[in-house]
């Protein structure tokens, strides 16, 4: 290689090198963590105002042998930066349907119940995705009104058209579409009318707001108020206190998600959860 003549960039090489010998060591740690079966599915209930189930909220978990339970925000980015974000979906729809299945089995659900999934951007503008959910599902005898595909609002922000067509498909083949971390992307208002949703999620950055002054208050009131009008109901997620519920209830929310009612859990504590809730 060639000989560097001071300290100055030479100093700063490392840096880039370590970083992407991290990226490269943690990218084949995912590929071979996804054959050792280490990925598992995490479920997170949704409920009511009232405080009945009525979905559920897919979030994948990394079970690392050295390291432990590592959440998405460690690895998501890199393994869609390494294409290898529809693996670890087709991991969590998979597991989606053997949950369906068996709350199925154990009656304690009704097809108004639904189960949603996380979308990466770089799936959502694939043309493989509706095909990918399609294989899954068919794997199981669960139909795509069971499913509900979250999109965050900051993938609906750039080429209009085309996302109004993504999501038109998706809703033609049963899907059920939601707006996730609402208000924090910058999607033309006007536009949510277009969209073919059935669901539109604030995000907890405003829910976490919502106790502490006016501003804070009418930010959320908006956006239900928002959602009311176009007759999409309106789902308050990371809802931690009895006093959040309670302003959130004041305004009209449809339902809830946060540490209030449950933290996310392996499967079987959550089916456990579940048949709880019911008889309560
Ligand atoms: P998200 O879709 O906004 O999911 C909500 C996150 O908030 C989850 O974190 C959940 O555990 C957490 N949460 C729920 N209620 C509360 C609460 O009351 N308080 C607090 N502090 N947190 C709460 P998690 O599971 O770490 O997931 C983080 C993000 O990773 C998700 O944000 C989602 O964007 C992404 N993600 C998770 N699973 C998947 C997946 O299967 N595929 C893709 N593409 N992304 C995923
Ligand atoms: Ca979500
Ligand atoms: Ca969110
Ligand atoms: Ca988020």
């Amino acid at each position: 290689s060639k000989k560097k003549g001071g300290n100055a960039y030479s100093f700063y090489e490392p840096t880039l090198q370590t970083l992407l010998e991290n990226h490269i060591e943690l990218e084949i740690d995912i590929v071979r963590a996804i054959a050792a079966d280490e990925f598992c599915t995490y479920f997170q209930p949704k409920t009511c105002a009232l405080g009945y189930v009525v979905g559920a909220e897919a979030l994948i978990r990394w079970n690392h042998p050295t390291k432990g339970l590592i959440v998405p925000a460690d690895f998501i980015a890199i393994a869609e930066q390494y294409g290898l974000i529809q693996a670890l979906q087709n991991i969590v729809l998979r597991d989606v349907c053997i949950l369906i299945e068996q709350l199925t089995a154990s009656h304690v659900i009704d097809d108004t119940f639904n189960v949603s999934i996380n979308i990466s951007q770089c799936q959502f503008n694939s043309a493989k995705l509706k095909t990918e959910l399609l294989t899954t599902l068919n794997d199981f005898s669960i139909s795509t009104s069971q499913i509900k595909l979250e999109i965050t609002e900051s993938m609906l922000s750039g080429d209009i058209d085309n996302a109004i067509q993504q999501m038109q498909e998706l809703k033609e083949d049963g899907f059920i579409l939601s707006i996730d971390d609402f208000g924090t992307g910058y999607s033309c208002l006007t536009h949510l009318s277009a969209f073919p949703v059935k669901e539109l999620k604030i995000d907890k950055s405003f829910i976490d707001n919502v106790l502490d002054d006016e501003a804070g208050k009418s930010i959320v009131n908006t956006i239900i108020s928002l959602a009311k009008s176009l007759n999409i109901p309106v789902v308050a997620e990371g809802v931690e206190s009895l006093a959040q519920l309670e302003a959130l209830k004041a305004m009209n929310i449809d339902s809830i998600q946060g540490y209030l009612i449950a933290k996310p859990m392996m499967k079987d504590d959550y089916v456990k959860w579940h048949k709880h809730n019911l008889l309560q």
